[in-house]
């Protein structure tokens, strides 16, 4: 097949314009052009009254080599490149050692549904409980305030992003096109098959709750096991006098029982939460470090009124949907703010983990049809700014919980969050009432100032950003529009450092993974990064004779990406150290 890039058509085009084009850019007969299948399709919003489709396809064509020859270079014409996924090995059958995976998040779920491909039978290990039961427990905190800590936002089947817009989009580097493979198995676990081709997918709450569902029960089909319920609450971990140890499996806590389960190959797909397990294997000797993050607030303003500044005319249109955004700002006091997990026709929600603490965040249904847009304003912060204290490389984590305690009190400590409007906040003044826009935060709002809730430096730079950002997006300054914090959960405040073999540096058989070890940062790249850190995982097992190498796949070979930083959330600029 050919691949055709960069196929310009308008926002109204009639179905057969495409195929119109192709034929027109090869130069052939239209006789001679078979089926034409999508591979991405972007929209074109630079003018925002003349909105266009760009079009990826792949084409089969008569007489393939000839017309490839005969297509002048920078034509947009090659051959489509194969994005299959091959798996790397086998397992030896049943005798093989079974591998642990911890957490179900995007990460957990991709390792354990790769080995479990390869015949590895994963034992897979969640806090927290199925999603179903999870997102009753969910709807009780967001309805009444009652939290569980081990159930909510962040702990469950599922992991952080289940309760999401399930935006599906990420900057990483791919070239071995993994994220085809997730965005495959999300299809054929029921998301809409559109997400493989649309520029910006997205599936939103209620479709990933059934997808991940589907997931586990492909996962327990070919062999593996899922522990609802179950911490792990300690490592098993020999260690040699220079600090050099080798991973012998978890000691998990479900229902007030400890358990011993021994592997020599643990995952860690923690997320960005975990703030007790990073303790914990901080304590038993891992090596951790701290890494920068992002602090801010929520801020909230009419959809329509994006949609008019982004789409001009086209607004409402419905093949264009909701709009989004995407805006940074480089502070005089050289801070990044920008703006983070934009969530359009969706809710702002309360995603704390912790007692006495509150965290915001945003989330859509896969329709986007809620009244307002939200996304995270936040400001870039580092190491450097973290509490000179005993914790080490975890002061960030005490930064995170002083600056969610400091908002739960601002909030008059029943779980509301503290919002303001914009108009008073770039004043410096409390809000005493809202304006046209209504909070969609549950369970409440309450009315303050929000200058203490973080850092004066975080402060200035978003008092500095918010006109700024007005000038793109006409009314993102609206004097009514509403600030709700705390945004502190941006990414995780450590890295769990890996080799090339995506073990951790000084512990054999541990692989940090996903974004609570800090190689990932939204849902498709700790998916990404689930399925890199399975093929690691196949290789150990290679090397030690217990699988055997696939012919076809090719080897576990790009060592490269076990190191590099894959902090992939699309919207996440500057996360990277
Ligand atoms: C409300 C919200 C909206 C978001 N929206 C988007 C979005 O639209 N698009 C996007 O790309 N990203 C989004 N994100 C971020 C995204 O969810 C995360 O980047 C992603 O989930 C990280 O995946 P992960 O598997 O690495 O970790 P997680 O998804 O956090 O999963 C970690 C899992 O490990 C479990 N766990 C932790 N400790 C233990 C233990 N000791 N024992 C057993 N289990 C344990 C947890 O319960 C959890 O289920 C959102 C996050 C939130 C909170």
């Amino acid at each position: 097949m050919l691949r055709l890039t960069d196929i310009k058509l308008p926002l109204d085009h009639a179905p057969e314009a495409l195929r119109e084009a192709v034929v027109r850019m090869l130069g052939v007969a239209a006789t001679a052009v078979g089926a034409i299948h999508v591979f991405r399709r972007g929209q074109d919003a630079r003018k925002k009254n003349a909105i266009s489709f760009l079009y990826t396809v792949d084409v089969e064509v008569a007489d393939e080599e000839r017309v490839l020859k005969r297509a002048k270079k920078g034509n947009h014409v090659a051959l489509s490149p194969d994005t299959s996924y091959h798996f790397i090995a086998r397992a030896n059958g049943a005798a093989t050692q079974r591998p642990i995976v911890v957490g179900t998040g995007p990460c957990g779920i991709f390792t354990a549904l790769v080995l479990a491909q390869m015949g590895f039978r994963p034992i897979v290990l969640e806090r927290g409980k199925p999603v179903r039961e999870r997102t009753k427990d969910t709807f009780a905190f967001w309805r009444k305030g009652i939290l569980n800590p081990e159930s909510n936002v962040q702990f469950g089947e599922g992991g952080a992003g289940t309760f999401s817009d399930g935006k599906l989009y990420s900057q990483i580097r791919d070239p071995k096109h993994y994220s085809r493979k997730v965005l495959s198995e999300f299809v054929k676990a029921g998301a809409p098959p559109e997400i493989l081709y649309v520029s910006k997918p997205h599936i939103g709450t209620l479709k990933l709750v059934r997808i991940v569902e589907e997931l586990r029960t492909r996962i327990i089909a070919l062999g593996g096991e899922v522990r609802f319920e179950t911490k792990v609450v300690d490592l098993l971990r020999e260690s040699a006098p220079n600090g050099a140890g080798r991973v012998r499996g978890v000691v998990v806590e479900s229902g007030g029982v400890r358990e011993e389960l021994h592997s020599d190959h643990v995952v860690l797909a923690l997320g960005h939460s975990a703030r007790d397990t990073f303790r914990m294997i901080h304590h038993r000797g891992v090596y951790v470090e701290a890494k920068p993050f992002s602090i801010g607030f929520r801020i909230e303003h009419p959809q329509s009124g994006i949609d008019r500044a982004r789409f001009g005319v086209h607004a409402g249109n419905p093949l264009l949907g909701a709009a989004d955004y995407k805006l940074v700002h480089h502070a005089k006091n050289g801070r990044a703010v920008y703006s983070f997990c934009m969530c359009p026709g969706g809710t702002v929600v309360a995603a704390t983990s912790e007692l006495g603490r509150v965290v915001t965040n945003g989330m859509s249904q896969y329709s986007r049809k809620e009244r307002n847009a939200n996304s995270a304003i936040v400001v870039g912060i580092t190491p450097e700014d973290f509490p000179k204290n005993d914790s080490g490389p975890l002061a960030g984590i005490d930064l995170q919980q002083e600056i969610e305690a400091r908002a739960f009190v601002l909030g008059g400590s029943t779980y509301e969050a503290p919002a303001q409007l914009v108009g008073d906040f770039l004043a410096g003044r409390s809000s005493g009432r809202l304006g046209e826009v209504i909070p969609s935060y549950k369970p409440g709002i309450a009315l303050t100032n929000l200058a203490t809730a973080l850092p004066s430096y975080a402060i200035e730079a978003m008092r500095e950003a918010l006109p700024v950002f007005d000038k793109q997006i006409e009314g993102f300054a609206r004097p009514d529009a509403l600030l709700t914090g705390v945004e502190t959960r941006t990414s995780s405040p450590i890295r769990i450092l890996r080799d090339e073999a995506c073990q951790s540096v000084n512990t054999v058989g541990l692989f940090p993974a996903g974004e609570g070890a800090g190689y990932a940062g939204g849902i498709l790249s700790a998916a990404v990064d689930g399925i890199r850190v399975a093929e690691a995982v196949a290789a150990s097992y290679v090397a030690a004779g217990e699988a055997r190498a696939l012919a076809g796949g090719e080897a576990f070979s790009d060592p490269a990406s076990c190191r590099a930083e894959a902090n992939g959330r699309s919207d996440l600029p500057g996360q990277t150290a």
